[in-house]
């Protein structure tokens, strides 16, 4: 398994609805955790690692959860909004494009209804960046990608960084 990098095709794959959780099902989510932390990134959907299923991995620690960094390791399994509200401005970035940051304009607060890694059924509220790393998975979820949300000016600024991207994954490079 690996992070893949845009403009992989497969990053464009939307995601199916989870069936059951396996035993295989929970050890692909462990090496998701084991390439997240390897990238220091804090979130890494299923639809990244070239496994088309609606699921994502969170912890805003960025690292193996300690009793220093507060971190907490979410398996979100078939996840849906459920409510949002207000907007905010934020920069992203994303472990499929290295390099590239840029605002995106997003809810400021999501209700996320999923099922945990022991199939429970699960609520959260969250706002700031909690809830915008909630977006970004889910919209990976579909097969989106964040450059399509960016603002007109982040678009602009990343471009060539992204015209790099291509060329190393055509092998020009
Ligand atoms: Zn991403």
């Amino acid at each position: 398994m690996e992070i893949l990098l845009y403009p992989d095709p497969k990053l464009r794959v939307p995601g199916e609805d989870v069936k059951k959780i396996t035993n295989e099902f929970l050890a692909k989510t462990a090496e998701m955790f084991r390439l997240m932390y390897e990238a220091r990134g804090l979130g890494l959907a299923a639809t990244q690692v070239g496994w088309p299923v609606r699921a994502f991995v969170l912890n805003l620690a960025a690292e193996p959860p300690t009793d220093q960094n507060g971190g907490q390791e979410t398996i979100c399994i078939n996840p849906r909004i459920v409510g949002e509200s207000g907007r905010c401005n934020e920069e992203e970035g994303c472990l499929s494009f290295p390099g590239v940051r840029g605002n995106v304009v997003r809810s400021d607060k999501v209700k996320l209804e999923y099922y945990d890694e022991k199939g429970r059924s699960t609520v959260i509220e969250e706002s700031g960046l909690p809830a915008i790393a909630i977006q970004h998975e889910m919209d990976h979820l579909d097969g989106r990608l964040f450059i399509s949300r960016m603002t007109l000016a982040s678009k602009l600024k990343v471009a060539s960084k992204l015209k790099e991207l291509e060329a190393q994954f055509a092998g020009e490079v």
